[in-house]
């Protein structure tokens, strides 16, 4: 089957101007559809990020995203294996644009305490672009909240092409 042709924004990228793109970024940083990738330990200080005690949908973030293709953030959470390493990325490019990840945990960020297993990958980044890298064995909850606003100010600073594929593809500028 070939391939389905990627969403543009067309001319509304070149077109739009800075009030529009202000209200489009801050609707797009306070409505993130999360899906979390939980491979290993630090999959439950997501979990308990998301409980009522830190309660991350007050800051916009949503946990209930059926699957990748309705996800605006992937979170991945734990050791990636060079055997699950591909089915990250799979879900990673079945993700619609604009899409941002979150590399949650020292397994992610570089392959933690696992560095030099043989079969580890070092770093999600390795497979799939990572936004925002968040630091510890395993993060406390509190560090996912400040990743979490640390990415909605990048995404606030964002012109609409960024984040296109296609329009990146061919130039066009916000
Ligand atoms: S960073 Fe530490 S807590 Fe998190 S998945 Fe790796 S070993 Fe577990």
């Amino acid at each position: 089957m070939a391939d389905l042709p990627m969403p543009t924004v067309g001319p509304v990228s070149r077109l739009a101007p800075k009030p529009m793109r202000f209200v489009l970024n801050w609707g797009r940083r306070y409505s993130l559809w999360v899906f979390n990738f939980g491979l290993a330990c630090c999959a439950i200080e997501f979990i308990a990020t998301s409980m009522s005690r830190h309660d991350f949908i007050r800051f916009g973030v949503i946990p209930f995203a059926n699957g990748p293709r309705q996800a605006d953030l992937m979170i991945v959470s734990g050791t990636v294996t060079d055997k699950m390493a591909p089915a990250v990325k799979r879900l990673y490019e079945q993700m619609p644009d604009p899409k941002y990840v979150i590399s949650f945990g020292a397994c992610s960020n570089t392959g933690g305490p696992y560095w030099d297993s043989y079969c580890v990958t070092k770093g999600v980044d390795q497979i799939i672009p990572v936004d925002i890298y968040v630091p510890g064995c395993p993060p406390r909850p509190e560090a996912l909240l400040h990743g979490i606003m640390k990415l909605q100010e990048k995404i606030a600073q964002e012109k609409l092409s960024d984040r296109y594929v296609w329009s990146r593809a061919h130039g066009e500028d916000a």
